[in-house]
C-alpha cells in the first residue's frame, strides 16, 4: 500500500513531539512525505555486506534496518550515497533523502523465522537509517524487532539521534546485553540545527544517555561525523553518561554540504586537518577520563 500525504502546505506534523518539519526540495517547497509499506524477505544483514554502510563498534555481527530512508535527513548522510546515489538503478535514486520512507512492515515476522536458523550474535539497529525516526512513534517496527530479539536474548546495539528510544527503556533494560548509543556530533545546538535539523536536540540526546546509563544499560556516544565543535565542552557533558565512544570524520562531502558550511561561516571545519585536530583532542580527553574509544 502506498500512502502519500498531500497536505497542501509545506509543514508536516507528526504526533511525536518536536518532529514537525519543513521540507525544501531544491528551491521549491516540497509538500509531501512519500511513505510506502514494503515486505522484505530477510531481516539480518551481515555488516560486511555491500548493502550496509561501514559499521564499526564492538560486537556487531548483524545489522537490522526497519526502514528504508530516514526522516532525519542529515545534510551529510553517507547512507543515502551508499544505498542509492552509487546505484542509479535502485528505486529511490532520483528522490531526495528525507522525502521518502519505506516501512518494512513484515520485518519482525521475518526476523522471528530467521533467528531460528541464524547463529546468535550482536545486532545493530541500525546501519542505514535511524531506527527511532519520527514514524517509529506510530509504526513501532523497531520495537517489534526488539521484542523478537529479547525473547532469544540476542545482543542489541542501538544507534540513534532520537530521544524516542526512551520509549523502549522497558525492553532494553531486560536484555542481558544491550548497548544504547546516541550520535552527538557537536556540543553546539545551533550547529546541530543547521546540519541535523530534524533530530533531537543535543540536550535531549545527553539526557537520554543519562537515563539509560542510570539504569545500568551500557551506553556510548558516536561522534561521527565531527562537526564544528568544542571538544572540551562536549566531553565534559557526556563523559559521565557513557561507557565508550566511537569517533569518525566526515565521510561524504557534497558540493551542497560544502556550500552550507561556507554560507554559515564554518567552511574551515571540512579540512582534514580540522578533523585530525578535533579527533586528537577528543581522544585525549576521553582517555583522561578512562573512556574506551573505538
Ligand atoms: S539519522 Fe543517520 S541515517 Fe538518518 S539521515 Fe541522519 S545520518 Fe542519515
Amino acid at each position: 500500500m502506498k500512502i502519500k500525504y498531500s497536505i497542501g502546505v509545506s509543514k508536516i506534523r507528526f504526533s511525536y513531539p518536536g518532529a514537525s518539519r519543513i521540507k525544501i526540495k531544491g528551491n521549491t517547497e516540497c509538500d509531501f512525505l512519500d511513505i510506502k509499506e514494503i515486505n522484505v524477505t530477510s531481516a539480518l544483514i551481515k555488516p560486511t555486506s555491500s548493502e550496509t554502510s561501514e559499521v564499526t563498534g564492538p560486537g556487531i555481527d548483524y545489522a537490522l534496518d526497519p526502514y528504508v530512508g530516514c526522516q532525519h535527513a542529515c545534510k551529510y548522510c553517507y547512507s543515502f550515497r551508499k544505498q542509492f546515489l552509487d546505484k542509479p538503478e535502485t528505486s529511490h535514486a532520483q528522490d531526495l533523502w528525507g522525502d521518502f520512507v519505506d516501512l518494512k512492515v513484515n520485518i519482525a515476522e521475518v526476523l522471528t523465522t530467521e533467528i531460528n536458523h541464524t547463529k546468535r550474535g550482536g545486532v545493530l539497529l541500525s546501519a542505514l537509517t535511524d531506527p527511532y525516526q519520527p514514524l517509529e512513534h506510530k509504526y513501532r517496527i523497531t520495537r517489534s524487532c526488539l521484542q523478537v530479539l529479547l525473547k532469544r536474548q540476542y545482543r542489541v546495539i542501538i544507534l540513534t539521534k532520537s530521544d524516542l528510544v526512551n520509549r523502549d527503556l522497558d525492553l532494553l533494560t531486560q536484555f542481558k546485553n544491550a548497548d544504547v548509543g546516541l550520535t552527538i556530533t557537536t556540543d553546539d545546538d545551533n550547529i546541530r540545527q543547521i546540519i541535523e535539523p530534524y533530530s533531537s536536540s543535543i540536550e535531549d540526546r545527553i539526557t537520554t544517555l543519562r537515563t539509560f546509563h542510570s539504569r545500568k544499560v551500557t551506553t556510548y556516544v558516536h561522534i561521527g561525523p565531527i562537526l564544528p565543535m568544542n571538544p572540551e565542552a562536549l566531553v565534559n557533558q557526556i563523559t559521565d553518561q557513557i561507557d565508550y565512544a566511537i569517533i569518525d570524520k566526515m565521510n561524504y562531502i557534497t558540493p551542497e554540504l560544502e556550500e552550507l558550511y561556507q554560507r554559515n561561516g564554518f567552511g574551515y571545519a571540512l579540512d582534514d586537518e580540522y578533523f585530525k585536530a578535533k579527533e586528537g583532542e577528543l581522544r585525549k580527553r576521553f582517555e583522561r577520563n578512562n573512556i574506551k574509544i573505538w
